[in-house]
């Protein structure tokens, strides 16, 4: 298990789209391993691929207690708008309210290649929906009136220099406990 380092708004590649997967193999699922080990370390609820400097179209959710790799996912159908308040773990201590589709659901490969259709609402929901805008390269401060935006850059602007490499690394004393032989499985 390793933790990776997170990349924070500056970075161009949380700007960039993302490539589609084609092959699901063993570095892969290491990638996708080592996501959600960071996501937790990181106490966030969604890590997307960029987000960790890589440019496969996939995502790690673990929300509303459901724990899902989403792998070239697609909002296949969406209704209502909900305000709610959220938060990135690439835009650390900058928080604020956004809104998104009241319910959603995305169709998604999981880690076998099988695809899959997930609905979300609430939480779960809102998170699918950020994760996916990241592996389009948006993030939630774009989807921020004007005025919001400018208020949540310039509180970015003073946090931003605790990550003068634009790079969140996450301590080691953040690694949660190794799952013993008893509870794995
Ligand atoms: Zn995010």
């Amino acid at each position: 298990m390793s933790l990776l380092d997170i990349h924070v708004l500056g970075s161009p590649i949380l700007r960039q789209e993302t490539q589609r997967v084609d092959t699901i193999d063993a570095g892969l699922r290491k990638l996708v391993d080592d996501m959600f080990d960071t996501m937790h370390a990181a106490k966030g609820v969604g890590l997307a691929a960029p987000q960790v400097g890589r440019r496969e179209r996939l995502a790690v959710v673990d929300a509303d207690d459901t724990r899902l790799v989403v792998i070239n996912p697609e909002i296949v159908h969406f209704e209502g708008r909900v305000k709610g308040e959220e938060g990135c773990l690439s835009i650390p201590e900058i928080y604020a309210d956004v809104e998104r589709h009241a319910r959603v659901i995305v169709r998604a490969q999981d880690i076998d290649g099988k695809w899959y259709e997930v609905e979300g609402s609430d939480l779960l929901g809102r998170c699918l929906q950020h994760e996916i805008d990241h592996l389009h390269g948006r993030l939630f401060t774009d989807r921020l009136s004007l005025l919001k935006r400018r208020t949540a850059m310039k509180e970015w602007e003073e946090e931003k220099l605790n990550y003068p490499k634009l790079l969140r690394v996450l301590p080691v004393g953040d690694l949660p406990p190794e799952r013993d032989a008893a509870s794995a499985g």
